[in-house]
């Protein structure tokens, strides 16, 4: 069994990342298994390398040891950019040179799992018009799902203890693979990356399931394994609200301050047990 924790550098660990990396360090552990880290820095507008520290120093803090140095996204961008390449050599992919307004606008655009499901704007662009847009136009690039699911049909995964779950990929839309302003989107990095790692078993919140429709999908166009999944409950505040990195109190920087040990922290996350006021909860 190999699994991660996989943190955005973006602010600070707060309980519920504590209780995500716990649960995959644990299963890891519990099997004679590897625990691996990532961080997740592809987004060089909100990435900081502060944070990075912060990130490790916590996890140290909670007793969670990993195996070997973190993988750092920021340098597979040529994995991603190689597995771009080959679904554009199958046609799969496609420039979108649409704006946030203009999606927005399109009163065709319905609500999917993540967002807004692209109207489709850019799909049947010419060759001719997308080579001349491309070399004057920012542009991502989409995943023509329907045509990939044609491709491979259809798709689940098995959900650990649940048995095989569907996956939707449909419901998403054309999504992006590679940003104007990022090489790779969070679904291409991190479906790659969970293959280049070795890991068996996804133990992540229950907030991204939905992703997983799409990893799936992309799983099965770039012929990599598909781990078992496990997504577990999010931890929710004093409010009922799942945490966000802007809760302060719950950083574990600021648990760390007030002198919680993070090893008893650890165990009691294992075991269930939150600090009062703090609960678990289905999306
Ligand atoms: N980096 C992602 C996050 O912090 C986690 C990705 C994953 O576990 O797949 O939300």
């Amino acid at each position: 069994m190999l699994t991660r924790f996989a943190p955005s550098p973006t602010g600070d660990l707060h309980l519920g990342h504590a209780y995500s990396a716990v649960l995959a360090h644990s299963a890891a552990r519990a099997a004679g298994g590897q625990f691996l880290i990532r961080i997740d820095d592809i987004d060089g507008s909100r990435s900081r390398e502060a944070y990075v520290g912060a990130s490790l120093a916590d996890l140290a803090w909670l007793g969670l040891a990993w195996e070997g140095d973190p993988v750092r996204q920021s340098a597979r961008l040529g994995d991603y950019a190689a597995a771009l390449d080959t679904l554009r050599a199958r046609d799969l992919v496609y420039p979108c040179f649409c704006t946030r307004a203009d999606i927005a606008a399109s009163l065709s655009a319905p609500h999917g799992p993540s967002g807004a499901v692209y109207p489709g704007t850019c799909r049947d662009l010419t060759p001719a018009e997308r080579e001349r847009r491309i070399a004057a136009e920012p542009h991502c690039w989409r995943l023509d799902t329907a045509q990939a699911l044609a491709v491979v049909g259809d798709l689940g995964w098995a959900e650990q203890g649940q048995g095989m779950r569907p996956a939707d990929p449909l419901a998403h839309g054309d999504i992006v693979l590679a940003r104007k302003d990022a090489p790779a989107s969070y679904h291409l990095a991190s479906t790659l990356d969970d293959a280049n790692m070795g890991v068996t078993h996804v133990i992540r919140g229950a907030d991204l399931i939905a992703s997983t429709d799409v990893h799936r999908l992309l799983q099965a166009l770039l012929d990599l394994p598909t781990p078992v999944y496990r997504h577990h409950p999010l931890v929710c505040g004093p409010d009922g609200q799942r945490l966000a990195k802007r809760d302060a109190a719950a950083s574990l920087a600021s648990l760390r301050a007030s002198g919680v040990a993070g090893e008893t922290l650890a165990i009691n996350l294992r075991a269930g047990r939150l600090p009062t006021g703090y609960s678990l909860q289905m999306p």
